[in-house]
Order: structure tokens, then sequence, then C-alpha cells
């Protein structure tokens, strides 16, 4: 807009006009912290003139709205892109969906939420604005570079077009009753683990057995993508070993990376208790090769190169209506990963295309973390119920993980006991109940590699080829150039 009065000496209208029809806004999370807010004071002193345009864009869509609608006062403050209290603030979010010609969030439940709760009384005034753009992934990077013996197997068998055409790939989905194929398929998933085996050996000193299950858990520490639920359940785990030697536990590894915000404090809390829990459990006699725990440090895409590949179990367990998308979810379930989840973000799209037959579901949905909360959830509860779970957080706060500085981890035990935002306890018995059958599939080796194959034969829909043809079709319209390449 500045650049098109100032610099073009265009009319407001001409200038408006052009703005609204060049950008669009792509929402990629619904944590607060995440919608940006800017304060009106440094605004002003940095950039005044912008200041100016802003104020005057909500001038006159606060002036249409009042027009067109009868909201309350109370609604038309919430619209503002203004905020007045406690201090003025340009809620920039706002100001995106009124510059902009479209609006989308990235996978099906995220768009539904954007429409019906974080902008519902956007939707009312703009209902043909708002969209839905379900991410993806490159295929090029997430199989043909990170996993060479994999994509050499699917391409000696259905040739190589899959890599240009991801859709394609579904046509490895013939050899799912293919026992010597799937016999192939397992030795690659083995020979994988292998590698990131030797990895762990080689960096940390830590023996991990191939025939575990490879239990992923990869991804940005934060509290609703529930890493500490994930611990819960190792340590649940580890108690059913210890109370029984004999106890015929199918052999895991669970492996965590993954990097928290500087100040996020609980986060680089959690992170420590994993190197606790490890310390405890992969020094134990008892255990064995019966259950691992790692945390790999310094997480980014080479490490998640290394490690997606080599997992058999992929962790996607945010608090159901959190995750926007997920694009982990999608790298996992191509290299043959299968999904333990939540009916969250890309989850629910990716069991509709690989089949609830091949993916482990478990947890409350997201109107119903909404209606548990506007209830009066109360996670003490669960507590009193659940003796396996009484029984780990008695732990966690009798310091059996952490002799050497009692009570560090009871700012974790004050979060789970307190109001568990994020409800890990009322997921918790569902988790352990979903993470058993995973257990006993796991001994059923055809059945397993079944499964893995048509993760990988069904994911084609989250290619990223496929999304950015969506943008290009229904946000930016625009049609693809043929160009002409020299061989
Ligand atoms: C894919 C990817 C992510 C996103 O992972 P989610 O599990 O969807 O949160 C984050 N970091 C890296 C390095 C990735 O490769």
């Amino acid at each position: 807009m500045r650049i098109l009065l100032d610099e073009a000496g265009l009319s407001w209208d001409e200038a408006w006009k052009i703005t609204q029809g060049t950008f669009a806004y792509t929402n990629h999370t619904v944590v607060p912290e995440a919608l940006e807010e800017w304060s009106v004071s440094i605004f002003e002193e940095l950039l005044p003139r912008h200041l100016q345009i802003i104020y005057e864009i909500n001038f006159n869509f606060l002036k249409e709205v009042r027009e067109k609608f009868s909201f309350s006062e109370e609604v038309i403050s919430k619209l503002s892109i203004i905020r007045d209290s406690p201090d003025k603030r340009i809620r920039m979010a706002n100001l995106a969906i009124v510059s902009c010609h479209s609006v989308n969030g990235v996978a099906a439940l995220h768009s539904n939420i954007l429409k019906q709760l974080i902008f519902n009384d956007f939707y009312t005034i703009f209902p043909k604005k708002f969209k839905n753009v379900t991410n993806g992934i490159t295929f090029r990077r997430w199989i043909r570079h990170a996993n060479p013996l994999l994509s050499s197997l699917i391409s000696d068998r259905i040739g190589d077009d899959w890599i240009l055409h991801n859709e394609k790939i579904v046509e490895i989905e013939k050899f799912a009753e293919d026992h010597e194929f799937l016999n192939d398929w397992s030795h690659i998933k083995w020979f994988n683990k292998q590698l990131l085996a030797k990895f762990i050996k080689s960096e940390y000193g830590l023996n991990v057995s191939t025939d575990s299950i490879f239990d992923v858990h990869i991804k940005r520490f934060h509290e609703y993508k529930r890493q500490l639920l994930n611990v819960l359940h190792v340590i649940t785990l580890y108690n059913r070993i210890k109370e029984n030697p004999r106890y015929d536990a199918t052999p895991r590894t669970v492996i965590f990376a993954g990097k928290a915000a500087p100040a996020y404090h609980i986060a680089k809390l959690i992170i420590k208790l994993i190197h606790s829990v490890a310390d405890v459990v992969n020094n134990d006699p008892v255990v064995g090769d019966k259950l691992k725990v790692i945390f790999i440090a310094n997480y980014g895409v080479s490490l998640a190169e290394r490690i997606i590949p080599a997992a058999d179990l992929s962790e996607q367990i945010s608090t159901a209506g959190l995750e926007a998308s997920g694009t982990g979810n999608m790298k996992f379930a191509l290299n043959g990963a299968l999904t333990i989840g939540t009916m969250d973000g890309a989850n629910i799209e990716i069991r509709e295309e690989v089949g609830d037959e091949n993916i482990f579901i478990f947890g409350l949905l997201a109107d119903e973390v909404l209606e548990l909360r506007a209830s009066g959830y109360n996670p003490r509860d669960y507590y009193d119920r659940i003796p396996e779970l009484r029984r780990v957080i008695n732990m966690i706060a009798g310091n059996i993980f952490s002799p050497a500085e009692p009570g560090i981890f009871q700012p974790i035990i004050d979060s789970l006991m307190g109001s568990d935002y994020y409800m890990l306890l009322a997921d918790y018995e569902d988790y352990v109940r979903v993470q058993d059958e995973v257990a006993l599939t796991y001994r059923d080796r055809d059945k397993w590699n079944k499964m893995s194959l048509l993760n990988t034969a069904r994911i084609a829909k989250f290619s990223s080829d496929r999304a950015i043809m969506e943008y290009a079709k229904n946000i930016w319209n625009i049609k693809p150039v043929k160009v002409k390449v020299d061989k």
C-alpha cells in the first residue's frame, strides 16, 4: 500500500484492489504465542507512515462491518486490527485477513478450526475467503535422497516414474501379498536401523538392538506435542519389566530428538527428564535389551534424514486441535513407519488414506478436548483411578530419576497435577492401551511389514507437488508454464 500510494501515486481504491488481489494469508498454527502482535509504540517510531496506512485500513474495515453486520461492540473490538488494552498493539493476523483475498489453514481439521473458532467472526464477514490446502513434503528429499535403498527397491518393481509423478507410488500396493517382496522390504528397514544403531553407538556409546521396535519421537519440543506423555509410557514399561523380570516385553528403543525455544523452561526440563529416565533405564541390568531410551542432540533436517528411514513407529501424539498439520507424520509414513497418533492435524487425513487398520489411533477428539475443558477437567481423577499412572507420577515426584537433584522435576508434577492444560492424564490410559496393541502387532512380522508397505503405497496425497498445485490453482490463480529442457 505504501509503495503504491506514495511511490506509484495510485489512488487508495486502486492501491487497495491490487494489494488485496496480490496477497494471500496462510495460517500455520493456532498456538497463541505464534499469532504475532506488534507494539504500536515501537511501530510509531520505526514505521510511522505504515502505521497511518494501517489505521486507515482498520477505519475502512470497521466502518464497512458496522454498515453490513450487527455485531456487538465487544465483537467489533475483537475484529479490530488494533488491540487497545492493556497496551496498544497491531494484530498481524487480523491485518492479514482483512488485506488478503484468501486465508487458508494447512490441514482439513485446522482449516475448520480457523473458521469455527479462531477466526469465526471474520468467517461470518468473509465466508468465501477461507480455504484449505493440506501440507505436503517433497518425495525427492524424504525418500529418494534420504532412503536410497527403499527407493531402489520401489523402482526395481514399478520403474522410477514415481519420483517425478509421486501419485504413481501407489503401484507398489500390488506387492502387499508378495511374501518375498515383504521380506526385502523389511530387510531394508533392518539395514537402515543398523546404520542408525552404529551412529548411536559412535556418538553416545549406547548399544541398541535392531530387533527392537524403533519408537521415534522427533520434533520441536512443545507441551502440546506431548513428548512428556511418551515419557510417562516409557516409565510404565520400565515398571512392568522391573516388577516381573519374566515380563514378555516386545523390545523397544525409544528415540527422542528436538530443540526447545531458549526461554521455554518447562520444555527444557522435559528434555532433562528424558536424559534422567534414560540414565536409569539404560543402566539397569534387569532391563537389558527390553528397553532403551536415547535423546539424540542437535535435531535438524540432516538428523531427520538419518533417523526417519530407520523408524518403525512414528509418535504423532499432540493434544487434538493443536497441531495445525504436522509434516513429520508424512515423512515417517512415506518411509514405512506406522503411526501412533491422535485425531489431530494431518493425522486424520493420513488415516483416511492408509486405512484405519494400518494406523494406531487413540485419545480424545478435538471437540472432546474442548468439552472436557469447559465441563471442568480434573487430572486428579485420572491419577486416583489409574494405578500405573499414579505410580509413574509418584516416581518422578519422589526423585527416582533425580536422586542428586531432589525436587528438580517439581514444575512438571505441578503442571500435570495442576491444570494439565494439554490433557496428558486424560489420554494416558488409551495411549498405553494402543501402545500394547503396537507391541503385539510388531510380533506378527508379516502383518507389520504389510502395514508398513501400505503406508508408503497410500501416502501420495501428502506430496508437496500436490500441495503446490493446489496453491497455484485455488489461491494464486496461476497456470504452469511448459519449459523445454535439453536432455
Ligand atoms: C519435518 C520437520 C519438522 C516438522 O516436524 P513435526 O513432527 O511435523 O513437528 C521439524 N523439524 C525438522 C528438522 C523437520 O525435518
